[in-house]
C-alpha cells in the first residue's frame, strides 16, 4: 500500500534529492514531515434540517521562506496524506519559482456535487470559522483547487474579514476579480508553462513557428496551452484530447473552433474534418512538443519507450512515473517538471497577494510580463543545476527547492 500513498511518494522523491545533493540529516528530517497540520470537525446545517458534519484539513508543511500557500479541495475521496502531500509539492514549487511563501493545502471530505449552493457557503464558512486561528495574509494564505472555485474563495474571503472586523482580501487568492482577484490568472498556468517550453525551444534548437505540439486534456491548462502555443508562436497543435478521447489533423487545428465545439458537444471528439486518435496514442505521436495536461501518472514505463516528443511538457501534476522519467531522460527527451512547468498559477496568485497588499491592480499586460521574467529565471536556474548535478530535470527542480528551503532555515536558526 506505500506506494499508493501519495504522501509516501513525496517523501521517497525528497529522499532521492536528499542523496544526490547529500543534505544535511537534520534539514533531510525536518523536510521529511509538515511543520503542523490541523484536523476540523465542521458542523453544517443541511436544507433538510439535519446537521451533519465534515471532516477537514489544513496542513502547513514549511514556512522558512514565508507564509505558507496552497488550495482547498472539496473531494469526497479526500485524505490527510493527500494533503501532506500536495503541501509538500507546493513548498517546492513556491521555492523554484523564488516566491517569499512557503507551502500548504487544505481539504474537506465531502462531494460538492451532491450539495446545494446554501450548503457549499455554510461548509465554506464553517472550514474558515474552524481554521480562522491558523491563516492570514501573513501566515497562510488559501486558493481554489479541486471542486472550490472564486464564488467559493469570495465567501470563505468574507467570512475571515466577518471574524477579523476588517476587510481581509489578502487571506486568500483565485478571487472574482470584483473582489481583489488578478487579471491574467485563467491564462497564468497555461501561459507560464508557454514561457518555459519558449526557453526549453531555445536551448535545444527548436523552431516553435515550425514546431508541433499535441495536448492531452483540453480544459483551463490544455485550452489555453493550445490557444497561446499557436497564437504567440505560429506553432501547429495536431491534436488534443479530453476525457472522451482525442482528435488529430496533421495541417493544424484552431484552438478557439474546438473549443465552440467542445462548448456545444461537451467533448473535443468528431470536430470536423479530424480524424479520431486515442488518449494512448496521442501520448506518442511524432511531435515536437507534447503537453500532459489532463492526470497523473500517464506515462509510464510501458509506453515511455514509445514516446516520440522532443519536450514534454508537464502541465498536469504528476503526468510522469518515476520509471518512465529515467527512460525519458535515457532518451534525451527534455522534461519540464510539474511543479516547474505549471508554476505559472501560483506565480500569478502570489501577484494577487500581492496586488492586494498595495490595494493597486495591474493590467493583463503588467502580469504576464511579471510571469515571463520569473518562469524564465527559474527555469534557467533548473536547466543550470541540471548541468551541474547531471541529473534530470525534475531533480534538478528538487535541489533547487530543497537547497532555497534550507538555505532559509539555516539562516533562522532552525538547523
Ligand atoms: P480541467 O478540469 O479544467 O480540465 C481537465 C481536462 O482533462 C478536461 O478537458 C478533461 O476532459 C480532461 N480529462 C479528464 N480525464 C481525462 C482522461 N482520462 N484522458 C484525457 N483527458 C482527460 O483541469 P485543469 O485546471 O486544466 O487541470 C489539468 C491538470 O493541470 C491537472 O493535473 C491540474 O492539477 C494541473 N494544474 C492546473 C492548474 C490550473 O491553474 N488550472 C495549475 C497547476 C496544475
Amino acid at each position: 500500500m506505500a506506494q499508493l500513498n501519495p504522501f509516501a511518494m513525496a517523501q521517497e522523491q525528497l529522499d532521492k534529492c536528499a542523496r544526490i545533493m547529500n543534505l544535511d540529516p537534520g534539514a533531510h528530517q525536518m523536510l521529511r514531515v509538515p511543520a503542523r497540520e490541523l484536523h476540523v470537525a465542521i458542523p453544517v446545517r443541511m436544507d433538510d434540517g439535519s446537521l451533519r458534519v465534515f471532516q477537514g484539513f489544513r496542513v502547513q508543511y514549511n514556512d522558512a521562506k514565508g507564509p505558507t500557500k496552497g488550495g482547498i479541495r472539496f473531494h469526497p475521496e479526500e485524505s490527510i496524506d493527500t494533503v501532506r502531500a500536495l503541501a509538500a509539492w507546493m513548498t517546492w514549487k513556491c521555492a523554484v519559482m523564488d516566491l517569499p511563501l512557503g507551502g500548504a493545502k487544505g481539504g474537506v471530505i465531502c462531494n460538492p456535487k451532491e450539495m446545494s449552493q446554501g450548503e457549499l457557503e455554510r461548509l465554506s464558512r464553517g472550514y474558515i470559522q474552524a481554521i480562522y486561528q491558523f491563516i492570514g495574509p501573513d501566515k497562510d494564505i488559501p486558493a481554489p483547487d479541486v471542486y472550490t472555485n472564486p464564488q467559493v474563495m469570495a465567501w470563505m474571503m468574507d467570512e475571515y474579514s466577518k471574524i477579523a472586523g476588517k476587510n481581509q482580501f489578502g487571506v486568500i487568492t483565485g478571487k472574482p476579480l470584483p473582489l481583489g482577484g488578478s487579471k491574467g490568472r485563467d491564462k497564468a498556468t497555461a501561459y507560464g508553462g508557454m514561457i518555459a517550453i519558449r526557453e526549453a525551444a531555445k536551448v535545444l534548437g527548436i523552431d516553435l513557428s515550425r514546431a508541433t505540439v499535441a495536448i492531452q486534456g483540453y480544459g483551463n491548462a490544455g485550452y489555453y496551452a493550445a490557444s497561446l502555443l499557436r497564437s504567440r508562436f505560429g506553432s501547429t497543435v495536431v491534436a488534443v484530447s479530453d476525457s472522451k478521447g482525442g482528435i488529430f489533423r496533421p495541417s493544424g487545428l484552431n484552438p478557439e473552433e474546438v473549443l465552440k465545439h467542445k462548448q456545444a458537444t461537451s467533448s473535443v471528439v468528431d470536430f470536423p474534418g479530424t480524424q479520431r486518435i486515442s488518449n494512448e496514442d496521442l501520448l506518442e505521436l511524432e511531435v515536437d512538443i507534447l503537453i500532459p495536461a489532463a492526470l497523473e501518472g500517464v506515462i509510464t514505463a510501458s509506453n515511455a519507450p514509445r514516446i516520440k516528443a522532443k519536450i514534454v511538457a508537464e502541465l498536469a501534476n504528476g503526468p510522469t512515473t518515476p520509471e518512465a522519467d529515467d527512460i525519458l531522460y535515457r532518451k534525451g527527451i527534455h522534461v519540464i517538471p510539474d511543479f516547474l512547468c505549471n508554476a505559472g498559477g501560483v506565480t500569478v496568485s502570489y501577484f494577487e497577494m500581492v496586488q492586494n497588499f498595495y490595494m493597486y491592480y495591474w493590467e493583463e499586460e503588467e502580469v504576464l510580463e511579471r510571469l515571463d521574467k520569473k518562469m524564465t529565471r527559474a527555469y534557467h536556474t533548473v536547466l543550470e543545476t541540471s548541468k551541474k548535478y547531471a541529473v534530470d530535470m525534475r531533480q534538478a527542480a528538487y535541489i533547487t527547492a530543497v537547497s532555497r528551503v534550507v538555505e532559509a532555515m539555516k539562516l533562522r536558526g532552525w538547523i
